[in-house]
C-alpha cells in the first residue's frame, strides 16, 4: 500500500485538504470520528494513530482502552461542502488492539470476517440498499419537529416543496463524493423521502450506507431541515424502511442467476432465500435494532410482516425483482435505516452462507396477499412472523447459534446488555398512549 498511501497525502495536499477525520462505527452503527490534521496523515495511514476506546459504547473496557485505527485507503474521500482551502476529508478505519490484532468489537472487522468465510467458498457479496427517511421541520430553537414541509406522496413532483430542494442537492453531493445514484423519489409518507444508490461489494455499500446518514443529515441542516432514520417517527403513516438488494457472484457472474432455474434462479440463490427465512427472526434484532423498528413492522404500512418470499408480491419479507442476468438480487425488504449496516450485511451474509452449505430449501413462493389471509389459512402454509418487538426478537437471536457466531461473542454481549437497558426504560415510561386510555376511564 506504499504507492496508495503517497498518492492519497499527494491528492489530499492537492485538494487542499487541511483535516481529515478518520471514521469508524460503534457497536450501535452510529459514527464517530477523530479529527487529524494532514500532518498526521503518514502516521494515521500507517495504523499508528491511537484512542481511547473506552469512551465509546461496547468498544473496551477502561483498564485496556488503547485502541488503534487503520484506515482503509480505499475510502478516502473529500467532503465536498467544506471550502475549498481548510478542506475535511475521511477514511474509513478498522479498530486493531495494541497487540496488531484486529479488535472484535470492531463491527467493519465483524463483517470483513463474514466476507472472508463467503470468500472460501467462492463468493463475493453485493449490496444495494434502498434507504428511506423523514425530513422534518426545525422549530425556531432549531430543534427537530414532527411537521413536514410538503403534503407530496409517492413519486409526486411538487417545486415549491423545501424537502425536493434539499433532497436535490443531498443528490448531488453524494454524487460529487462518488456515489452512483440510481433513484432518488418522494415516499408514500408526507416529509419522505428514498435514495437509492448502485450496488458495490458488501463493505463498500455499508461504509457508503454511514457516509450516507451524515451526508443526508449534514446537507438537510443546511436547507433548515432535520432528517431522521428513526424507523417509525409518525404514528398512522408509513416508517422507513432500508430493502436491502443482495446477491452472492463468483468471479465476474452473478451465482443467483440461472437462465433455466425456477423463476430464472440458480439453486445458490434459492438456498441463500431458504437460509434468509430460517433466520430471519433472529436476524431481525441485528436488522431491526430499536424498540421503535417493530411499530414499523406492523400490517397496513407496505413493511414486511410475514415470513415469505414472491416474485411480484411485495408482501412478503422477500421479493425477486424482475431484473435478471447480472442484475439478479434477493430484496430483503425488512432491514431498517437504524441498523448497525455492517452487522446487518454480516448477518444476512451468515444466514444466506448457512442456507447454501446446507441446502436450505425455501418454502414455496407466495403470490396471494398475505394481509388478507385468515389465521388458519397462514397455519396452514406454515407462514410465520417477525417478531413483534424487540425483546421477542433478541429471544431468538439467542437461540441461533449461526448469527452469534457471525457478529461474535463480545459484540452479541454488548448489544445483549445494550438493547436489555433501552427495554428496560422503554417499559419504565409513563406513556401518551396510557395516559389518553386509562386517565380519564379510572
Ligand atoms: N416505507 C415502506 C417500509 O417501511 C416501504 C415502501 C416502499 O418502498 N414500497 O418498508
Ligand atoms: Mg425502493
Ligand atoms: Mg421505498
Ligand atoms: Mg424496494
Amino acid at each position: 500500500n506504499v504507492v496508495d498511501k503517497r498518492e492519497i497525502i499527494a491528492e489530499a495536499r492537492e485538494k487542499g485538504v487541511k483535516f481529515i477525520r478518520l471514521q469508524f462505527t460503534d457497536l450501535l452503527g452510529v459514527m464517530k470520528n477523530v479529527a487529524i490534521t494532514i500532518d498526521q496523515l503518514e502516521k494515521a495511514l500507517d495504523g499508528e494513530l491511537m484512542f481511547d476506546g473506552s469512551s465509546i459504547y461496547g468498544f473496551s473496557r477502561i483498564e485496556e482502552s488503547d485502541m488503534y485505527l487503520r484506515p482503509d485507503p480505499g475510502t478516502f474521500v473529500v467532503f465536498p461542502w467544506r471550502p475549498r482551502d481548510g478542506g475535511v476529508a475521511r477514511l474509513v478505519c478498522d479498530i486493531y488492539n495494541p497487540d496488531g490484532t484486529p479488535f472484535d468489537g470492531c463491527p467493519r472487522v465483524t463483517l470483513k470476517r463474514q466476507l472472508a468465510r463467503a470468500a472460501e467458498l467462492g463468493y463475493t457479496m453485493n449490496v444495494g440498499p434502498e434507504i428511506e427517511f423523514f425530513l422534518f421541520c426545525v422549530d425556531e430553537n432549531n430543534l427537530p419537529t414532527l411537521k413536514t414541509h410538503d403534503n407530496a406522496g409517492y413519486f409526486d413532483l411538487s417545486p415549491v416543496d423545501l424537502g425536493e430542494a434539499a433532497r436535490r442537492d443531498i443528490v448531488l453531493t453524494l454524487e460529487e463524493m462518488g456515489y452512483e445514484i440510481e433513484a432518488s423519489h418522494h415516499e408514500v409518507a408526507p416529509g419522505q423521502h428514498e435514495i437509492d444508490f448502485k450496488y458495490s461489494d458488501a463493505l463498500d455499500t455499508a461504509d457508503k450506507i454511514v457516509t450516507f446518514k451524515y451526508v443526508v443529515r449534514t446537507i438537510a441542516q443546511r436547507h433548515g431541515l432535520h432528517a431522521t432514520f428513526m424507523p417509525k417517527p409518525v404514528y398512522g403513516i408509513n416508517g422507513s424502511g432500508m430493502h436491502t438488494n443482495q446477491s452472492l457472484f463468483k468471479g465476474d457472474t452473478n451465482a443467483f442467476y440461472d437462465a433455466g432455474g425456477h423463476m430464472q434462479l440458480s439453486k445458490e440463490a434459492h438456498y441463500y432465500i431458504g437460509g434468509l427465512l430460517k433466520h430471519a427472526r433472529a436476524l431481525a434484532a441485528i436488522t431491526n435494532p430499536t424498540v421503535n423498528s417493530y411499530k414499523r413492522l406492523v400490517p397496513g404500512y407496505e413493511a414486511p410482516v410475514y415470513l415469505a418470499w414472491s416474485g411480484r408480491n411485495r408482501s412478503p419479507l422477500i421479493r425477486i425483482p424482475a431484473k435478471r442476468g447480472q442484475s439478479t438480487r434477493v430484496e430483503l425488504r425488512n432491514p431498517d435505516p437504524a441498523c448497525n449496516p455492517y452487522l446487518a450485511l454480516a448477518g444476512c451474509l451468515a444466514a444466506g452462507l448457512d442456507g447454501i452449505v446446507n441446502q436450505i430449501d425455501p418454502p414455496p413462493t407466495t403470490e396471494r396477499n398475505i394481509y388478507q389471509m385468515t389465521c388458519a389459512e397462514l397455519d396452514e402454509l406454515g407462514i410465520k412472523s417477525l417478531p413483534g418487538s424487540l425483546p421477542e426478537a433478541y429471544d431468538e437471536l439467542s437461540r441461533d447459534e449461526v448469527l452469534k457466531d457471525a457478529i461474535g461473542t463480545h459484540i452479541y454481549e454488548k448489544l445483549v446488555e445494550a438493547k436489555a437497558r433501552e427495554w428496560e426504560s422503554f417499559s419504565l415510561q409513563v406513556h401518551q398512549w396510557e395516559i389518553d386510555r386509562y386517565l380519564t376511564l379510572f
